[in-house]
């Protein structure tokens, strides 16, 4: 609990030091690790936690080879870790080689700069020159030859080998091979420039390029919108028979309408389906607010501005706006201190029988429907119902938080995955006060929602058949994403929202499934 005090939380996927837990972490770890020293009272360490943060997003895939850490040194009860590792300035960040020993120190990183890129390198530079033992989920890291190449399927079982072809002083084969490091069937070998022979055998011209190489020789170029890092391991995780380590191979729909109770409907995955939005408002009412008896306080406050924002932007079918509307106006008017639910849903269910207006009773997932029973589904419609209501405010509200601010107390104090509550309240709290315009909501949302992607993807709850990926991913708008000078992955926000306003625009939400 110490730790949640410090410049970082259990949501940022760094491992929180303290002096109980440093042991277990640091030595005879499998994974080199990463540990920055910080004070929370430093004005640089509060600076730097948000590249600290961002690095730990980027390299999230690298975790089994190399892991990132952070101890707060001006927390009283860490003080011994702090001496222990004779740190005495703010931020120190050290590498600790794996299976180090109780009395290794760790090598500090000098000059370092505040930005991701210099970061990754230098914990690629650490990592190339790890001596013995090398941390056993760590692939090799130095450039391959044409000779390795030829008898690499002898010794490797893997269904596709990756080689980016690039020269000495490029990151992104090193890069590139950390990516896919929690997927199966494939590997990734860098291949440099003056390697002739493979250079010439496949008439490589580009660097960085990378050619898919095949047991026999074959061999084809990976097509990629551009030749950068992001595309390429977007690209090589999403091959053919590539799948992450421990998940099962995606399955036909043929196969899926076994593991579900309901029968499979057929959907397309680029659309929004309004009997997901309905089913959300089906469950959301009628089954999680009815785990309250009584609304008072703030979640009175909370359910009045959810309800507000439903009747508001809810792009509906005429009979469900209705019901809304009536709905809110009620509620509205209500000016008691507490409401029961028994009365609010005597209310909903009275509305839902008048002739026109209703609320389908039940769930018909579509677009959210999972694999399994336990997969998508409502968290799913739960978000894909709040972007509909940015990206209908932005064409008819005013006051820009107006959504934002009825999911944040929504979720606090009513979304059932409690723990999922905690994380969004953490982001809500970070940085919510930065959204200033209605298009801003919409990206706040959207990019909110790709920093939990990130969280969960290889996660538990992730469907194998609905990777987590950073969405949208460059098949479907390749023109959102671009590269910066330096090689970085950037989105073009302009085109992200012109493609969010268009994706979940309520002219084209289909309505096929409904009742
Ligand atoms: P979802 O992430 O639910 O996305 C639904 C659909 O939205 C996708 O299919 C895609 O079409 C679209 N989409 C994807 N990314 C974006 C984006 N960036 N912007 C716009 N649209 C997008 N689960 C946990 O295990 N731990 C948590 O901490 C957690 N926190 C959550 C917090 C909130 C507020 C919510 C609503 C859910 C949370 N969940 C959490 C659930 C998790 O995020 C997923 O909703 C769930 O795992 C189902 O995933 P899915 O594959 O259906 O895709």
């Amino acid at each position: 609990p110490s730790a949640e005090a410090g410049l970082y939380t259990a949501s940022d996927q760094i491992v929180l030091l303290t002096q109980e837990n440093v042991e277990s972490v640091l030595i005879n770890s499998t994974a080199a690790m990463i540990v920055e020293f910080y004070a929370s009272w430093c004005g640089h360490c509060v600076a730097f936690s948000p590249t600290y943060k961002a690095l730990a997003r980027d390299i999230k895939e690298w975790k089994p080879a190399v892991d990132l850490a952070a101890v707060d040194c001006a927390d009283q009860e860490n003080r011994e870790v702090c001496k222990t590792y004779k740190v005495r300035g703010y931020p120190t960040i050290q590498f600790f080689h794996a299976y180090s020993k109780p009395d290794y120190e760790g090598l500090p990183f000098r000059d370092f700069s505040r930005n991701v890129q210099d970061l990754r390198h230098k914990i690629l530079d650490k990592l190339e020159t790890h001596g013995e033992p090398w941390p056993p989920a760590c692939p090799p890291l130095e450039p391959t030859s044409q000779m390795e190449v030829d008898v690499f399927f002898e010794t490797n079982d893997v269904k596709h080998l990756a080689l980016i072809f690039e020269d000495a002083t490029s990151y992104v084969g090193r890069e590139v091979t950390l990516d896919l490091l929690q997927f199966d069937s494939i590997a990734v070998r860098r291949v440099l420039n003056t390697e002739e022979s493979l250079v010439t055998k496949l008439g490589v011209t580009e660097f960085p390029s990378c050619y898919l190489y095949y047991p026999g020789g074959n061999f084809t170029r990976l097509r990629v919108d551009i030749e950068a890092r992001a595309f390429y391991s977007y690209a090589l995780q999403r091959l053919p028979g590539v799948v992450r380590s421990g998940k099962p191979p995606p399955v036909s729909t043929e196969l899926l309408k076994n593991n579900t109770e309901d029968p499979w409907r057929p959907f397309d995955k680029f659309r929004v389906y309004m009997a997901d939005l309905e089913s959300t408002l089906h469950y959301s009412l009628r089954v999680e607010l009815g785990a309250q008896s009584v609304f008072q306080g703030r979640a009175l406050t909370s359910l009045k501005a959810y309800i507000s924002v439903l009747a508001k932007y809810f792009p509906g079918r005429p009979i469900v706006t209705n019901l809304l509307k009536d709905l809110n106006s009620w509620l509205q008017k209500q000016t008691g201190d507490r409401i029961s639910y028994e009365a609010f849903k005597e209310k909903l269910e009275n509305d839902a029988q008048s002739p026109n207006s209703t609320l389908p009773d039940g769930v018909r997932w579509v677009g959210c429907q999972g694999s399994q029973p336990h997969f998508r589904r409502y968290p799913c419609g739960v978000w894909t119902l709040f972007h509909v209501l940015t990206v209908q405010a932005n064409s008819k509200g005013s006051d820009p938080q107006e959504v934002l601010r009825a999911m944040r107390s929504y979720v606090h104090n009513f979304f059932g995955c409690r723990e999922c509550a905690g994380h969004f309240e953490n982001m809500a709290a970070e940085t919510l006060e930065q959204v200033t315009s209605l298009p801003t909501a919409v990206l706040w949302l959207w990019s909110r929602h790709n920093v939990v992607n990130n969280r969960l993807a290889g996660a538990l709850s992730e469907d194998p058949q609905f990777p987590k990926i950073q969405w949208p991913p460059p098949d479907m708008c390749s023109a959102c994403h671009a590269v910066k000078d330096n090689g970085e992955h950037t989105w073009n926000l302009t085109e992200v929202l012109k493609f969010l306003l268009t994706y979940f625009s309520s002219d084209r939400i289909l309505t096929d499934y409904l009742e």
